[in-house]
């Protein structure tokens, strides 16, 4: 099998040839798939998804696993996936939709979501690459980011509806699941940790770790999940004609009364997908080509039984800045550390033959343990091979996170 990747990265050219074509270009991905017989394509990022690329590729009879624009939905507008879920009795938190930052004032004052001291959910609608939504400890707060969205920062396309949430209070966990329209199969599930510091402090970040582990979730909440949340789900999009084939990743919190969904993403997310996928048994190329062909129910989907672990390696000044061309030392040895995979998400090579930085979260150190404890002991013996100058990362992934109202996203 040849494997083939636009655009790529230097970590991926090892195993795939990058072809440099823009992800946003849909002609000319679907030219290039035209011209170099490529029997499927996977869409890695959202973006290309809610542009509709699925129904490009299909219009010109080329194969491609991923939801349509008109699914993609649930993930390119909150707004849409609130409205969607309440259609549907998806237990979600209690929202109001408004378009501007007065409007969304005079819905906090009504207090339906608490008083003035109450946490709420501040949300822009559209895709904001984890910059939109702002968990306020108060009014006050609530009320810098209405204005905040509306001023620009995520673009005024994105913030042209904001929605207002209920603060649920819980454990978050992550499940995914192989969608092809008509049958599911679920993945182990995964947690990850948003913020850039320890004890989960400091800024937001795309990710600075995840984990898999059977504590994560027991298995009565998990078929409660399957029952509550992913069975109405995939029946809501059938019922309204948008069967859902691609990779369905559910973000919930745990609360007293039950799991909540607090946002659907229509494909693989980072970094719960590096701690999820080593474990995987089965060949992911055939999972996919299954999805295609609506047979998913019969396709080998097995996993490891295992814990695992992906710790995330960032640059100086990330999340506000990157620091980037810094000399990374020791990846080659690190990468052949038993059960360790590491995964590049901003990586380049220098003129030599060293390995360059070339953006802010740098690498995904990953591995796999009888338990979680030695997933992570593999994980971090690996990082202290690693060095370049700046590196920083989470010495704490996999602590178990205080339940609460969480990080900003
Ligand atoms: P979202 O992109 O909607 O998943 O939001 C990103 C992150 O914000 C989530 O992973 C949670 O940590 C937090 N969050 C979102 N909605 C809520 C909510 N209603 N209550 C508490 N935390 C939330």
């Amino acid at each position: 099998m040849e494997l083939f990747c636009a655009p790529g990265n230097a970590g991926i050219e090892q195993i795939a040839r990058c072809v440099p074509v823009r992800v946003t270009d849909n002609d000319a991905l679907a030219a290039f798939a035209e011209e170099a017989k490529i029997d499927l394509t996977m869409v890695g990022p959202e973006g290309p998804l809610a542009a509709g690329i699925v129904d490009h590729f299909r219009n010109r009879g080329l194969r491609i696993v991923g939801p349509t624009q008109a699914a993609a939905r649930l993930e390119s507008s909150k707004a849409f996936a609130k409205d969607f879920m309440q259609r549907h009795a998806v237990p979600t938190a209690r929202y109001r939709i408004v378009s501007s930052a007065e409007e969304g004032v005079s819905v906090l004052n009504t207090g339906e979501f608490g008083d003035s001291q109450a946490p709420v959910v501040i949300k822009a609608d559209g895709l904001a690459a984890g910059k939109g939504v702002f968990v306020a400890t108060n009014r006050a707060e609530a009320v810098n980011a209405l204005n905040e969205l509306k001023s620009g920062v995520v673009g005024a396309e994105a913030a042209q509806r904001i929605l207002i949430e209920e603060a649920l209070i819980g454990r978050e966990v992550s499940l995914l699941l192989f969608s092809d329209g008509k049958d599911f199969q679920a993945m182990p599930a995964a947690r990850d940790h948003k913020r850039v510091g320890e004890n989960d402090t400091g800024p937001n970040t795309g990710g600075m770790g995840s984990i898999t582990d059977a504590t994560i979730l027991d298995d009565s909440t998990r078929d409660r999940i399957v029952r509550e949340v992913v069975a109405p789900t995939l029946q809501g999009c059938h019922a309204e004609g948008l069967p859902f084939q691609g990779i369905l990743f559910v973000g919930l919190m745990l609360t007293a009364e039950g799991p909540r969904v607090l946002e659907y993403n229509v494909r693989f997310g980072d970094p719960e997908t590096q701690a999820i996928l080593v474990r995987l048994k089965s060949d992911l190329a055939e999972i996919f080509q299954a999805m295609t062909e609506t047979r998913l129910s019969d396709a080998q989907v097995s996993w490891s039984d295992e814990s695992s672990a992906c710790v995330v390696l960032a640059s100086r000044g990330y999340p506000a800045s990157a620091e980037t061309g810094a000399t990374i030392r020791g990846l080659d040895r690190a990468a052949q550390r038993e059960r360790t995979t590491i995964f590049h998400s901003a990586t380049a090579r220098g003129a030599g033959t060293g390995w360059l930085t070339a953006g802010g979260r740098v690498l995904g150190v990953t591995a796999t343990g009888e338990n979680l404890g030695l997933a992570l002991a593999r994980c971090y013996g690996a990082i202290d091979d690693v060095h370049w100058d700046g590196m920083h990362y989470r010495r704490d992934i996999g602590r178990p996170v205080e339940a609460g109202v969480s990080a900003k996203g």
